[in-house]
């Protein structure tokens, strides 16, 4: 007897039974598709703001169900995914908390961390220590289920943040439900995380909003737009994200924001020096550095 339990056990699928999706949008559904793809979820049940999305998540088999309200959403969830702009998140966490089973699992997958660990400290109660803070490193510009897809995570990073109340179980099921869908899973405290996407992704988006802007604003932006090439447009591409996901996140991580944004300042006011000096030399040695540190990042390991 106690022989064919063990087998069973060794052949079960690893996998969700059912996983509640709050927020089906780009990043929410695209995992739902990717975990589809593994078979390794039984049903997905979909709880968003906008009824016209989720009918179209229905539509194209990212979701099974459309919950009725979040306790239902949530109710025999075996995992629960909060994928909503962060600036839902406290509001999420606060509605599903009082109908949260005892063996349920809470994860986000929020662009910063120290903020959604807060609120989770304050509105998930004693299912604290079932949440595990997420952030799958991939993304488009697009937003909303019409622009998900199963493999925008493979190959990609995720890294959790994990508190030390934590449970590592609750880390452990959550860690192979990425990878499930695709990810490398690495591990490192939330104010590290926060810091490091401040740099080299929140800044980026503001950078890439407010060169738009500039040239927006001039009297003949339509002329100027005329005479764009591909560089601007690579440097302006994620200018196409959705206003209210940066606006959230800005707000969430602004003191790292902040001093990222100081830092780029000075490079600027570095460059706009050598220019007022028409110092080619400096030029030329701040292009040439700024072009090998990039070779060096991009070369194949
Ligand atoms: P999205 O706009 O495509 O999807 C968000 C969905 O949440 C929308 O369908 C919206 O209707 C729904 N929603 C909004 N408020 C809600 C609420 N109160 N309850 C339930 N649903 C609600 O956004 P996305 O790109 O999928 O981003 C989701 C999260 O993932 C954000 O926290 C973002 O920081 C994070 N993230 C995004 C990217 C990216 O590149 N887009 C990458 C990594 C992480």
């Amino acid at each position: 007897m106690k022989k064919r339990i063990s087998k069973r056990r060794a052949t079960r699928r690893p996998g969700i039974g059912r996983l509640a999706l709050f927020g089906v949008g780009l990043i929410g559904g695209s995992l739902a598709l990717a975990l589809k793809r593994k078979k390794a979820v039984g049903c997905v049940v979909g709880v968003g703001r906008s009824r016209a999305n989720l009918l179209v998540a229905r539509r194209l088999g990212i979701i099974d169900e459309i919950a009725a309200d979040p306790a239902a959403a949530v109710k025999h969830a075996d995992v629960v995914v909060i994928a909503v702009p962060l600036g839902q998140t406290a509001a999420a966490m606060a509605q599903i908390a009082p109908h949260l089973e005892a063996h349920t699992i809470v994860t986000d997958a929020g662009s910063t961390k120290r903020d959604v660990i807060a609120h989770a400290r304050r509105y998930l109660g004693h299912a604290f220590a079932r949440f595990v803070p997420a952030h799958p490193i991939a993304g488009t510009e697009k937003s909303g289920a019409g622009a998900a897809f199963a493999s925008l995570f493979d190959g990609h990073k995720l890294i959790v943040t994990p508190e030390p109340a934590t449970d590592p179980r609750a880390v452990k099921t959550v860690t192979t439900m990425w990878k499930l869908a695709g990810m490398h899973v690495i591990s490192m405290p939330a104010a590290d995380h926060d810091r490091v996407f401040a740099l080299v992704s929140h800044l980026p988006h503001v950078l890439s909003f407010a060169l738009v802007n500039q040239i927006a604003g001039y009297a003949d932006a339509s002329a100027l737009f005329k005479h764009t090439g591909g560089g601007f447009r690579d440097s302006t591409r994620i200018a196409g994200s959705s206003p209210e996901m940066w606006r959230d996140v800005c707000l969430a991580n602004r003191d790292a924001l902040l001093a990222a944004l100081d830092d780029y300042l000075g490079e600027l006011e570095r460059v706009r020096g050598m220019l007022e000096a028409s110092d080619a030399q400096g030029l030329e040695q701040c292009f040439t550095a700024a072009r090998d540190a990039r070779a060096r990042w991009l070369k194949p390991q």
